[in-house]
């Protein structure tokens, strides 16, 4: 099969390897549909990352089903499924306590970015749909494997309020994903920190009630401003970086969490400051089985449409011009068609 390789910053190959099998009887393979760029996939492909020998690349999947093992009695070859990209086994003490990201058995999906992934857990794991219908219900779809979950994760773990403030830091899919999250969970007011189209106009149909445009302080000062003087009653943080973390923490009020869903690079909490104000954070990645169930609802039932975060789509072929599109963000997210 084919599937997208990184050997080094910005090298990004398109190889074949060998097919995926079922080694585990509680696995499946699924053929990919559609897979999806991450902005995770950005740290590696920037070279932020170290990156031991070469990574195949893709952990965002919707496809059919392809082969199961003995034990999978839920799914079966020809479904059309959501692939959440941590493999939980739903029974262990973390999957029990809604962590499946910290199941103790966790699988990954591998390669997603290619013709086909294994799944561990299918069972557990993949979310069944009817084969969607229209371009942007499989986009959104795809939503469901990672970024929805991951803005929705945010938003609960910031403790968004119906009525309350929000703030969201980043205006990658993500954080596009989070001024959704918050609004349905009806923050007001949710204020988005964009400073370009079409990422303000996506946060505008997502809920946000205004988009700050400016940048560090500046922000930090017109959020404030905006929130009674003292910041939001909760902050979701998209990003990951060390300033994203520390504009959020000084855009929450005293008492309020900060969501964090981003992956921490070079990230320092300033514990006293937090402890004097009682601000807190809470997150990290995000359980997306506990979250799929109801968002796929809403995504199926036609109330939300988070895959209009996928802005641009490429052929396998053309992977590397996906990448460089949101690399420069000339593209929010970009979708990958098997
Ligand atoms: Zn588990």
């Amino acid at each position: 099969m084919r599937v997208t390789t990184l050997h080094g910053a910005r090298d990004l190959r398109i190889e074949e390897h060998p097919l995926p099998i079922v080694s585990e009887s509680t696995d499946a393979v699924v053929k990919v549909v559609a897979g999806g760029v991450c902005g995770s996939d950005l740290w590696w492909y920037r070279g932020l990352n170290p990156l031991p020998t070469r990574r195949l690349m893709g952990h965002e999947v919707v496809g059919v089903v392809e082969t199961t093992g003995s034990a999978v009695t839920r799914v079966k070859p020809g479904d059309f499924v959501v692939v959440p990209f941590c493999h939980a086994d739903g029974t262990c003490v973390a999957c029990r306590g809604g962590v499946q990201s910290a199941c103790l058995e966790l699988g990954s999906t591998v390669g997603g970015q290619g013709e086909y992934v294994r799944v561990a857990h299918a069972d557990a794991c993949l979310f069944v749909a009817d084969p969607p219908a229209d371009d942007l219900l499989l986009r959104s779809l795809l939503t469901l494997t990672d970024v929805l979950a991951t803005g929705w994760h945010a938003a609960r773990c910031a403790g968004v309020a119906a009525g309350r403030s929000a703030v969201v830091v980043g205006d990658g899919a993500v954080g596009l994903c989070g001024v959704l999250a918050a609004s349905i969970l009806g923050a007001d007011p949710v204020i988005a920190l964009s400073g370009r189209e079409p990422r303000q106009g996506l946060a505008s149909a997502f809920g946000a009630t205004q988009c700050v445009g400016s940048r560090g302080q500046d922000a930090v000062r017109t959020v404030r401003r905006l929130t009674e003087g003292v910041g939001a009653h909760a902050v979701l943080e998209c990003v990951g970086t060390g300033d994203a973390m520390e504009a959020a923490l000084q855009m929450a009020r005293p008492g309020a969490t900060v969501g964090f869903v981003g992956i921490p690079h070079g990230v320092e909490l300033p514990i006293t400051e937090m402890f004097r104000r009682n601000v807190g954070v809470r997150g990290g990645i995000a359980p997306v089985q506990r979250y799929l169930p109801h968002l796929a609802e809403m995504v199926l039932s036609g109330r939300i449409e988070p895959g209009r975060v996928l802005d641009r789509e490429v052929t396998l072929d053309a992977v590397a011009e996906g990448y460089q599109a949101m690399d420069t963000r000339q593209a929010v997210k970009v979708l990958v068609r098997m």
